[in-house]
């Protein structure tokens, strides 16, 4: 039986694909559906039910079909393996091809992101998201790739390409690491524009960076690791740099590289990618002055771990490494005896007088992970900095180039549910409420409401409006990150327990938040006493508030912060501001340091229109071939996939507006052609005659045509291209 289908499949297989393996026109997608399933998931007969959605996927995965749409969103399941689909070749295909024309891809979304870029003059962001392994990160840099390829070029160009290419192995070094679920899983949220000028070319870029998770760089989990760079220093460094730093080859003998127990990893070259950031870091224009300074910090971090304290008669902690105290003064260039100091001795201003109070040995400790956690983390700031002045794009420097117009791609991570959650995945998963809301209100409200305002029927689709969610997490004065920064500021007596007393007090009605307290007999069970649970629109996530004060406050102690700011290493130098030092003000705490920037991400997508990849990951266990349905069925629902297409489907496939279209395709009709005097709906209606669109195929808004099936739309394209 299985052999029999297995059969069916690979007839199909080349039936659908065509002679060149990837051509699949809608037409044979409808034939060919039993067996690798549907390239559109709109074009599904049962479209309400999971299952099928599920075996659709299923059925396509199994045969190197990874990509489907749901309209126009990009649905991607990880093959785990190299697949022939991203060559040259592959990408002139997808070149100025009308989207529905080919098989779903990457490419489609680039290309057509660019497209309306070029058309409309309106910029663009390709949103994609996914949890940790799903391929995120490889599709944002498919994408570059496929620009960098098919753009057209000039002589900045070229340098601003290879920059574009180069950031990326320099911010993975730094910003990912080996994690149980991504031997490459980036620890940072990413957002890139990359820019345009009037011809097309990519002439520049910008990137941001989010929430970089800096307690890796003093612990990690077990079958995990730091990040890259630490590994690759130590792989690949020449033996001359090594000594320079104080360093030796073997990472066994640095505690900040040995709490996970995994060193090496058999997927990743550190040798090999070293050499890749060391190329890399001169095209993004590094000097040898600025690599060593840079090394020298990541040396420092490593001897920072290894810095030990005993305890004197008093109780207070000294330092015993000596040696590790000067490499690290030297490498950082601070003075050896204030660096010592300040990391056993605590600087407090009271009634405008220093006191300096020793550390005891929890303190001391506490004091120098915080010390790497706050150079590592600034450092990588400071890097992202340095690339986005590489990429600059000034219009004054290139008269007549105009203003560039811009496709973002944001590459975050998604949903985050562990056995153990805690500030990191509130945050995270903050974001992706954010982002849902984002979605929601982009596409399945903006589509409801894009009818009512062209004047067209629509049947009413029931969805979750998650803005509840947000408003628990975010709503000023009685939010949980209210409540929270509150709890840090309280001076005296506030713990993570307290936090969650309060916050029990002020959240208690709210439809999506328990406690052990306040569940009925059943939720009791599942929710510890040190946890809350909030009901996300994804599902439940229990937090775990042990660490959250000590986490949001991220308190690097007054006097390492002087030792910092009168460093003569250039970099630290400006990445430890001296105003930090006489500012009365507390600086901003972690969450309300994210929440602000979150905002202003959400302000940078909303004056763009969006695309959006769904990226799945088809089992744990990083595997080729193998499609857990359990796990994909969590995505799907994660993702809000069923509810997308819901609505993706109630509705019409393409909406353009009467000047945008009449522009297309005004020479397909003689009326229209070369120009249309009236108004441009009436062009329109007069366009679609000599098409013989029938009138259940389209409806005419108000400033709108909207076509109800994509063939539709494919023959019109056609008969462009016949022409
Ligand atoms: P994420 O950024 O979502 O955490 P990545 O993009 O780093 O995940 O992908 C994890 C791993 O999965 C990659 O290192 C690569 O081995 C594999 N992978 C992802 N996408 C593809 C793809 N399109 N083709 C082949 N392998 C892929
Ligand atoms: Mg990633």
């Amino acid at each position: 039986m299985k052999d029999l289908y297995w059969t069916c499949n690979m007839k199909y297989r080349a039936a659908a694909l065509g002679s060149d393996g990837i051509r699949l026109t809608m037409e044979s997608a409808l034939t060919a559906r039993d067996r690798v399933g549907v390239q559109d998931f709109v074009l599904l007969e049962n479209f309400t039910s999971e299952a099928a959605f599920i075996e659709n996927l299923r059925k396509r995965f199994k045969e190197n079909l990874i990509y489907t749409y749901i309209g126009s969103v990009l649905v991607s399941v990880n093959p785990y393996k190299e697949l022939e689909i991203y060559t040259k070749p592959h990408m002139e295909r997808y070149r100025g091809v009308s989207f529905y024309e080919v098989s779903p891809h990457l490419y489609a979304i680039a290309d057509n992101s660019y497209r309306s870029l070029r058309t409309e003059r309106k910029d663009q962001c390709i949103l994609i998201s996914g949890e940790s392994g799903a391929g995120k990160t490889e599709a944002t840099k498919k994408i570059l790739q496929y620009y960098a390829v098919t753009c057209p070029v000039s002589d900045r160009v070229e340098t601003i390409k290879d920059r574009l290419l180069q950031s990326n192995p320099i911010l993975e070094a730094f910003g990912n690491a080996k994690t149980l679920r991504n031997d490459n899983s980036s620890r940072f949220g990413k957002y890139m524009d990359v820019q345009f000028d009037y011809k097309g070319a990519p002439v520049g870029g910008h990137i941001l960076n989010y929430l970089l998770e800096k307690s890796r760089v003093v612990h990690q989990n077990h079958g995990e690791r730091n990040f890259h760079i630490f590994y690759q220093l130590l792989e690949g460094g020449e033996d001359d740099l090594l000594r320079r730093l104080g360093l030796d080859k073997n990472a066994q003998n640095y505690q900040y590289l040995i709490k996970g127990q995994c060193a090496k990893v058999s997927s990743i070259n550190d040798k090999n990618d070293w050499k890749v950031v060391r190329k890399g870091l001169s095209v993004i224009s590094f000097n040898d002055d600025d690599v060593e300074s840079l090394l020298s910090i990541i040396a420092s971090v490593l001897h920072l771990g290894n810095v030990q304290f005993a305890t004197d008669e008093q109780g207070n902690a000294q330092v015993t490494t000596e040696n590790q105290i000067k490499y690290i003064a030297r490498l950082l260039g601070v003075d050896v005896s204030v660096l010592r100091e300040a990391l056993i001795h605590k600087k407090i201003i009271a009634k405008g007088e220093e006191l300096n109070s020793p550390l005891n040995l929890e303190q001391a400790a506490y004091a120098r992970d915080a010390l790497a956690k706050a150079v590592y983390g600034r450092t990588f700031s400071w890097l992202v900095n340095k690339i986005n002045r590489s990429l600059i794009y000034k219009e004054g420097e290139h008269p007549g180039w105009g203003s560039a117009s811009v496709i973002g791609l944001l590459d975050i991570y998604g949903f985050e549910v562990f056995q153990h959650n805690s500030f990191e995945q509130f945050c995270i998963n903050y974001c992706n409420e954010k982002l849902q809301q984002l979605f929601i209100e982009l596409t399945l409200k903006s589509e409801q409401e894009e009818y009512e305002a062209e004047g067209i029927a629509w049947e009413p689709v029931q969805y979750f409006n998650n803005k509840i969610i947000c408003d628990l997490v975010e709503e000023k004065h009685k939010g949980i990150i209210s409540v929270l920064d509150e709890e840090c500021l309280r001076p005296g007596g506030a713990t993570d327990l307290t936090f969650l007393e309060k916050l029990e007090e002020t959240v208690k009605n709210h439809p999506h938040f328990i406690t052990h307290k306040l569940g009925d007999q059943k939720t009791r069970k599942c929710v510890g006493r040190d946890e809350f649970r909030l009901l996300h629109y994804a599902g439940e996530v229990n937090y775990n508030v042990t660490g959250f004060l000590d986490k949001n406050n991220d308190l690097l102690f007054r006097n390492l912060k002087e030792a910092m700011c009168n460093t003569e290493n250039p970099i630290i130098n400006q990445c430890f501001d001296r105003t930090e030092l006489t500012d009365k003000k507390r600086p901003e705490t972690a969450v309300t340091q994210f929440k602000n920037s979150l905002s202003q991400l959400m302000e940078i997508l909303v004056s763009k229109d969006p695309s959006y990849i769904r990226c799945m990951k088809p089992n744990d266990a990083k595997q080729a071939g193998r499609f857990d349905e359990v796990l994909i069925r969590h995505q799907v629902k994660y993702l809000g996939l069923m509810e997308n297409l819901r609505v993706r489907r109630a509705g019409f496939a393409y909406r353009r507006k009467y000047e945008i279209f009449l522009q297309r395709y005004k020479s397909l009709c003689p009326e229209t052609w070369p120009n249309w005097d009236g108004r441009a709906a009436d062009g329109v209606g007069m366009l679609v005659k000599c098409l013989n669109y029938k009138p259940e195929e389209f409806k005419m808004g108000r400033t709108k045509i909207f076509i109800r099936f994509p063939k539709t739309l494919f023959a019109t394209e056609d008969a462009l291209e016949e022409r």
